[in-house]
């Protein structure tokens, strides 16, 4: 298989595997115990706190072990909910994850008010709609996407927290796409909340984190045996926990080395080589700040589901833009904040890399893809190449 669906999820990186499999077997000790085998786990415990930490440049108190994303977002907004209902507004992106969107749901149906904050045809958020919807005193939190899933367009994440800041509202980040993709230094850029998910960054999954800045309170949305400084109930998956912590250490360390290997060689490549073969192809966010590892791409004329099923059997892996949710395919709510149309974005595809893609496989996928496209063309009489802007 040539896997390019690593914004879905990640191989796990062996190093990462054989730091884990210990506390799978032998090292099995509750962290909470007091005898050797606890302690032991403790340590470990902690110890991958401190490289989570590191990887944010924050402190190891500010970070709390969760099962994933969706639990660290799912905390932080019913925690802000519930914290200040003199604060009825919550703010978000049009383009979020369904983690943000279904708990921006959950905030209107327990009588908040949610706004969402348009992007450009780029997928930025637009500062000015951020500044006026902002009521000081009004608003308890702003939830917006540090990289977007679909496009990778990056957020101008320091002016969205000064502009929040300024207003008295905090700042929750779903940082899910950027760890390990870019450094992220919350000193520099001080939002928050910040959320993690393990299996994006090449640990398992069911680990994740949640930064909680020092200077911000916080209350548990998992109450129980106290575990996590009384802020995340449940006894740790350990397993898990240390994976994470590895996974966070090599990503740091391969964001700080200059020799790391970039994926965006990568990118590059398959763009250049399926543009020139398929010059109307539209490449999405490519006006803008995006991640090195995300091409998201618009075949004109061809419809993406289809085109799926054959570079599946051709052994490629990708992504549509379109979601299937219930059985029933919808277009991408993302690329329709963008301003583009549902055709537009049911002949959309996204590719998106990793380390262990190789210059090979993307050269094979993207023969492939080039062929895929002009059979189905073919077959459904496409001609007129249109230029999207
Ligand atoms: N946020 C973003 C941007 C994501 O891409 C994802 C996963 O696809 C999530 C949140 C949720 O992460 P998880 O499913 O690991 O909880």
């Amino acid at each position: 298989m040539i896997y390019l669906d690593s914004n879905s999820t990640t191989q796990i990186d062996p190093a990462v595997l054989d730091a884990m499999l210990p506390f799978l077997k032998q090292s099995y000790g509750n962290p909470s115990a007091s005898y050797a085998a606890g302690r032991h786990a403790h340590r470990a415990l902690e110890q991958a706190r401190n490289q989570v930490a590191s990887l944010i440049n924050a402190a190891a108190e500010e970070i709390i072990f969760t099962s994933g994303a969706t639990e660290s977002i799912n905390s932080v907004h019913a925690f802000a909910q519930a914290e200040w209902p003199q604060r009825p507004i919550l703010i978000i992106g049009s383009t979020e994850h369904s983690a943000v969107l279904e708990c921006a749901e959950r905030w209107l149906k327990q009588g908040g008010q949610v706004k969402r904050i348009p992007v450009d045809h780029q997928g930025v958020v637009d500062l000015n709609a951020l500044r006026t919807s902002l009521e000081p005193g009004k608003t308890a939190l702003v939830s917006i996407m540090w990289a977007n899933n679909e496009t990778g367009c990056i957020a101008p994440m320091k002016d969205i927290v000064e502009i929040s800041h300024e207003a008295g509202a905090l700042v929750h980040a779903d940082a899910v796409q950027v760890m390990g993709k870019m450094a992220i230094d919350i000193q520099n850029v001080p939002v928050d909340y910040l959320s993690l998910s393990g299996h994006k960054m090449h640990a398992p999954k069911g680990i994740g984190a949640l930064f909680v800045s020092h200077r911000v309170p916080f209350r548990p949305y998992l109450v129980g045996g106290g575990q996590e400084n009384g802020r995340r109930s449940g006894t740790e998956n350990m397993p898990g926990i240390v994976a994470l912590g590895k996974a966070a250490e090599m990503a740091h360390h391969s964001l700080t080395n200059e020799k790391a290997d970039d994926p965006t060689v990568l990118r590059d490549h398959l763009e250049t080589t399926i543009l020139k073969a398929l010059p109307d192809t539209h490449i999405h966010s490519h006006k803008t700040a995006r991640l090195g590892n995300t091409s998201s791409l618009c075949f004109p004329g061809v419809d993406a589901a289809g085109l799926l099923i054959l570079l599946d059997k051709r052994g490629i892996a990708c992504s549509g833009g379109s979601a299937c949710h219930a059985g029933a395919l919808h277009p991408s709510h993302v690329l329709e904040a963008m301003g583009y149309d549902a055709r537009h974005a049911s002949s959309t595809l996204r590719f998106s890399f990793s380390r262990f893609n190789t210059d090979a496989e993307v050269t094979t996928a993207a023969q492939e893809v080039i062929k895929a496209v002009q059979r189905m063309r073919e077959i459904f009489d496409y001609s007129s190449p249109v230029a999207i802007a």
